[in-house]
This record gives structure tokens, C-alpha cells and sequence, in this order.
């Protein structure tokens, strides 16, 4: 019979509507088209490579017992994907083909030609799709992110994927470090000079906590294939802060999707954590075993002579002259990171010039000091073993001794909770600072003192102690 494809699907669809959500039947299984069945196979259209995915990752079960349902034993389910308006259209076979060995067409889909209905808000209307707004600061340069120790891997890393996006291996380009250390400038910087070198390649920053929020909006409306479409055509992609994805795996999904197809058609991806990814808890292995591909690389606090730089390097763009002994109190004193290091600066322009003071070290203290103080408590690994050491009444280099010593080792370990609890460093830049542990080590600290905190009542006010004398 010729229609007996159609029939045999209606009868499949009977099925998975029993078995499915109403939404998700919507969306994942009405765009379907039934095309053929012969000797027992039944061969379905879906609107895209990512839709096919898709349904081979969560649904796969489910067609698998219905097609056994509706066809029988023999029965064989095959996918026509449709690429674009030409006859480039393949065939997957499932069940049975196991993604390894199946023929990958990602490479030859033209995705610019999938690409004139999409909604997305970033494109701008009226304009054709390659004309986004990729959402970069031009204000963020490699020229004013000064190069210091503290940068140098993750900067050359960074210049390294500007000049040749999904050319090198360092794609994924992995940026961690905590908080204004700099990762969103390199972001915009490596987003800039790729626009500046390639203007015709699509380039998009994008938050992760944006994405997040646009995938659940598509999700709502029924527009993930418009959104995962938008995604696929972008020739670099940034994504700043990925620890916002932790604890949403159906963002993840969607992410790792996105990231192969991107990954496999040597688009460049360019992604930034507040932690080394081993560090990021709650997001799938499968997406962390990915971000090992290319590079990873961290921001370092800048040393003072880097932080002079800085502060020199942001007078001189905004054609201010200040005194270098300012400039050397300042570079000497802040030492949280380079956003309060800036934050001061401004201040102190600010003041001086709105009360008419002269920049002096008076005014410079006075300034960190309320800066610092009613800023959000950023406490340095540093700061922590000091006061932890004072406690224990050891050296810091005592600490960092190799020995079995119950004194220093518990010391080590409670410097090593705190660190975890009151820094944003990472469990890896914990251990460095505290005896050039490892991240194991610390992780191992952390419980262990946390697993005491439970059951030792006298070690509890011990470190409520410590944490008093530490004024956090
Ligand atoms: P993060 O994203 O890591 O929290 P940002 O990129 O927002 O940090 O940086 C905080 C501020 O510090 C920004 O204004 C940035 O321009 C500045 N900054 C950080 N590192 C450097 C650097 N090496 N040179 C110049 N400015 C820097
Ligand atoms: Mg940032």
C-alpha cells in the first residue's frame, strides 16, 4: 500500500503520546514526517541534525519499543534529516547504529541557508542572519590588558585563538580564575580582535547565565530548534562564567549539543569559570571531558609590579597624571584583585577632584580602607594561613612543611577549609598556596575538617574562633 508509511506512523505516534509529556510530544514528535516504509522499515524526516540527536539521546527507548510495537521484531526505524533545499538529505539507521560508527553529517550541513526563519533576539530585524549583535564591549582590548606573570598563558592563549578562531588546538579556549582577575575582559578582547582581523565571521559573547535564560524561554515557547539553529551558526562563541550552568541539565544538554557541532566544524569556542572545571561541581562529565580538549589556563592575581602597570596603564587611557608614590601605594595595597584595585583608582579620582584634594597618600589610605571594608569580603589563601598560623602560633613556612606533625597538619587543614570557604581560589591554587598540595589533598582537608565540625563540639568553637580573629 502506498500510504502505508503514513499509517504506521500514526500508529507510532498513538503510542509515544501514551508514553510522552504533551509538550514534549509537540515539540519533538509532531514536526516528524513519515517518507517510506519498505521491507519493514520505516523511514521518518526530522527538521535537523540536532533535532535527530535529540531524540536519539532521550527518546531513543521509547521508539525503539514502539517501532517493536507497530512493526514487529524486524521492524527498523530510519531518519532522514533535512539539511537544506537541495537533495542533501542522508540516512541514519536506528535501532542498532551506535553513534561511533554512523555516518556524522555534520560536516556538510549549510546551516546558513536553515537559517531564514530564525527567531532569536539577537539578530537584528530587517538585517540578514549573519548580522548579530555579538554583544562585545569595545572598550576591552588586548592593547590595555596588560601582560604580567599572573596573565601570560591565558593572554598568548587568547591571542593565539584571535588570530586563527578554530584553527588552533586550543579550542575549547578555557579561561578560570576568581572574581576580577579578568576573564571577562580577555573574553571581549579575543571577541574584538577576531572582529577586527575577520569582520566577516559571526562572533557572539554571551553570559551563560543568558543562555540559561534563553533556553528555558525557547523551552517554553516551543523554540529549541530555533535556538539551537541560531547557536549552530556562530563562527566563535564565548561564554562567560559556565558555572552558571551547574545543577540545569537540560541547559547542559542542550550546551554539549551545540559544543560538538560547533567543535566539529572547527568553529571556536572560548569559555570562562570561576573554577578549574575538575573544581565544577554539578555540571555532567561528558561536557567537563570536553573543555579538556583545547586549553585550560588561569588568571592569577597580578604581582605589584603587573598592578603598577595596570593602574598606569588605565591613568594613561583616561589622561590622568598622578604621582608614582600614589600609584606604588596603591599597587602595594590592594592586593585583592584587579576590580578593586580599579575601583580604588576611580575613587580616588573621584574624590579628589569632586572636593578639590590633592591625591595624596592620606586620601589613598583612607579610600582602601572604606573601599575595602564595605566592599564584599574577598578574603586572599595568603590572608587566611597567616591568621590561621597566628592562631597555631607557627610560620606560614612551618605550615607548608612536609611533616605529620598533628599541630601544623591541623593547621594546614583548617587554613585549607577556610580557603575553600572564605576565597575564591580553587581547591588546586588552595594547595599550591598551602604546602604545594594537591587538589586532592585539599578536597580531603575540607571534609575531614568538616566532618569534625559535626562531631567535635570543642574543635567547632576552636574555629569559630579562629574564624572570629579573622573578622569575616
Ligand atoms: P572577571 O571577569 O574575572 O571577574 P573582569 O574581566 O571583569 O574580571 O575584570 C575586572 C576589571 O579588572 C575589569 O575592569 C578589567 O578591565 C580589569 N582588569 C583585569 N585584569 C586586567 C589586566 N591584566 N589589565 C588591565 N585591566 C585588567
Ligand atoms: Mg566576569
Amino acid at each position: 500500500m502506498e500510504n502505508n508509511h503514513i499509517e504506521i506512523w500514526r500508529e507510532c505516534l498513538k503510542v509515544i503520546k501514551d508514553n510522552t509529556q504533551e509538550q514534549a510530544f509537540k515539540t519533538w514528535f509532531k514536526p516528524i514526517v513519515p517518507v517510506s516504509l519498505k521491507d519493514n522499515i520505516l523511514t521518518i524526516q526530522v527538521p535537523s541534525q540536532f533535532f535527530y540527536e535529540w531524540l536519539e539521546e532521550h527518546y531513543i527507548d521509547l521508539l525503539r519499543t514502539t517501532i517493536k510495537k507497530v512493526l514487529g521484531d524486524s521492524g527498523k526505524l530510519e531518519y532522514k534529516i533535512i539539511m537544506d533545499s537541495s537533495d542533501n538529505s542522508y540516512t541514519m539507521v536506528l535501532p542498532g547504529s551506535s553513534r561511533g560508527n554512523t555516518k556524522n553529517p555534520i560536516g556538510r550541513a549549510p546551516v546558513e541557508n536553515l537559517s531564514q526563519n530564525i527567531v532569536n533576539p539577537f539578530i537584528i530585524p530587517g538585517l540578514r542572519k549573519l548580522q548579530i549583535d555579538s554583544q562585545l564591549n569595545e572598550n576591552y582590548t588586548f592593547d590595555n590588558f596588560v601582560e604580567g606573570e599572573c596573565n601570560r598563558v591565558a593572554r598568548q592563549g587568547g591571542l593565539e585563538v584571535a588570530k586563527n578562531p578554530g584553527k588552533t588546538v586550543f579550542n575549547p579556549l578555557l579561561i578560570y580564575s576568581g572574581t576580577g582577575l579578568g576573564k571577562t575582559h580577555l573574553c571581549h578582547a579575543i571577541g574584538n580582535e577576531i572582529k577586527r582581523l575577520y569582520p566577516q565571521k559571526t562572533v557572539l559573547y554571551v553570559q551563560a547565565e543568558q543562555f540559561l535564560n534563553q533556553w528555558a524561554t525557547a523551552s517554553k515557547n516551543n523554540n529549541q530548534n530555533d535556538f539551537v539553529h541560531f547557536y549552530q551558526m556562530i563562527d566563535v562563541i564565548i561564554i562567560d562564567d559556565i558555572q552558571f550552568l551547574a545543577k540545569k541539565p537540560s541547559t547542559q544538554d542542550v550546551f554539549f549539543h551545540i559544543f560538538n557541532y560547533l567543535h566539529q566544524n572547527n568553529k571556536q569556542l572560548v569559555i570562562t569559570s570561576d573554577k578549574l572545571p575538575a573544581d565544577l561541581k554539578d555540571i555532567a562529565p561528558r561536557l567537563l571531558s570536553r573543555f579538556k580538549w583545547g586549553l585550560t589556563t588561569d588568571l592569577q592575581m597580578p604581582d605589584a609590579d603587573t598592578r603598577t602597570a595596570i593602574l598606569r596603564n588605565k591613568l594613561y587611557n583616561n589622561g590622568i597624571v598622578f604621582p608614582d608614590e600614589i600609584i606604588s601605594y596603591l599597587a602595594t595595597n590592594v592586593r585583592t584583585n584587579v576590580r578593586e584595585l580599579e575601583g580604588v583608582l576611580i575613587s580616588l579620582v573621584a574624590q579628589s577632584s569632586l572636593n578639590k584634594k590633592a591625591v595624596t597618600i592620606d586620601l589613598a589610605q583612607n579610600i582602601i580602607e572604606r573601599f575595602i571594608r564595605n566592599s564584599v569580603k574577598e578574603v586572599s589563601v595568603e590572608y587566611i594561613i597567616n591568621m590561621v598560623c597566628e592562631y597555631f602560633s607557627i610560620s606560614p613556612e612551618q605550615m607548608a612543611l612536609n611533616t605529620r606533625k598533628h599541630q601544623v597538619v591541623q593547621a594546614r587543614q583548617i587554613a585549607m577549609y577556610l580557603s575553600k570557604k572564605y576565597s575564591s581560589a580553587s581547591l588546586n591554587s588552595i594547595g599550591q598556596q598551602c604546602g604545594k598540595k594537591d587538589h586532592a589533598t585539599v578536597y580531603h582537608a575540607c571534609k575531614t575538617v568538616s566532618d569534625r565540625l559535626e562531631t567535635d563540639k570543642q574543635f567547632k568553637m576552636m574555629l569559630a574562633d579562629i574564624e572570629k580573629k579573622m573578622a569575616i
